[in-house]
């Protein structure tokens, strides 16, 4: 096989279509992990099989073990070989003050956003491992600069979720830098896509754009942009790094 394959998780929508998107033109063969919104993983792959290149959707919560072997499985079976991870799910839930989040929402965002990258960097390093006779590989975790601003009054949880991926960035990739993988981060700031309104402020990207260093958010394609060239092989020597893909902020 002379392709490349690459899973996405959350790949259906936002950042993630976005990289799965790009990582196709790229040559890759893409397999688009969601949690519940089939139609638009359905989509996404859709447009890259109609450019010509290969892709699958596979359902599963990552913050679901089962969910996670069930998804490798999956690749194993399709490919037998994965090359790149892309740990981009992700959620944030409304926006309010610490005093009245409750145990089940911390636990849920950290389950998916934490427990999910974990586990699906396990999988990955089984199967990417010079030690197990594989070829390497990368892993990037989608961060956010939410981890060092901390999101007072609204999602304190959350930022300490993505504080925690970048904790895990860093030693994951001195774990695993001899076994050929690279291991590393992007933070993306405020960035157009549908995870504000999840917050309940879908007009979060309007407010707070123009104040933006930049005058902007950013989009889901400069956040790709920045995912690939971490992945590719013109970034052979960056390991342990967290890339803000924030306009300065
Ligand atoms: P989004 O538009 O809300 O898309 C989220 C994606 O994650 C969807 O594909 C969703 O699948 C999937 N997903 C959610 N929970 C999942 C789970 N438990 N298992 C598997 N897939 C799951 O979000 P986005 O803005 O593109 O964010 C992507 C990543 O960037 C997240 O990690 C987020 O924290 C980070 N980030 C975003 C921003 C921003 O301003 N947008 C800033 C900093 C960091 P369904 O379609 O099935 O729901």
């Amino acid at each position: 096989m002379t392709f490349k394959t690459i899973l996405i998780t959350g790949g259906s929508r936002g950042i993630g279509a976005a990289t799965a998107m790009l990582a196709a033109q790229q040559g890759y063969a893409v397999c688009i992990n969601y949690a519940a919104n089939a139609a638009a993983a359905q989509a996404v792959c859709d447009a890259i099989l109609a450019s010509g290149g290969q892709a699958f959707a596979v359902q599963g919560d990552v913050a679901l073990e089962a969910d996670v072997l069930r998804l490798f499985a999956a690749i194993d079976a399709q490919w037998g070989r994965l090359d790149a991870l892309v740990n981009n799910a992700g959620v944030l839930e409304q926006q309010m003050s610490l005093a009245t989040m409750s145990a089940a929402r911390l636990q849920r965002v950290f389950a998916t956003n934490v427990i999910g990258t974990m586990l699906c960097a396990r999988e990955a390093v089984n199967r990417m491992s010079t030690a197990n006779g594989k070829n390497g590989g990368a892993i990037i975790n989608v961060s956010s600069v939410a981890a060092r601003l901390g999101a007072p009054k609204q999602y304190v949880d959350y930022a300490s979720s993505k504080g925690a991926v970048d904790s895990f960035t860093y030693g994951l990739a001195q774990e695993v830098a001899a076994l050929g993988i690279r291991v590393n981060a992007v933070a993306p700031g405020i960035i157009d896509t549908d995870i504000h309104a999840s917050g309940g402020d879908p007009q979060r990207v309007a407010r707070i754009g123009s104040g933006l260093p930049m005058q902007r958010a950013g989009t889901a394609d400069e956040v790709a942009q920045a995912i690939m060239w971490l992945i590719s092989d013109a970034a052979s020597y960056v390991n342990g790094s967290v890339l803000d893909v924030a306009g300065g902020r």
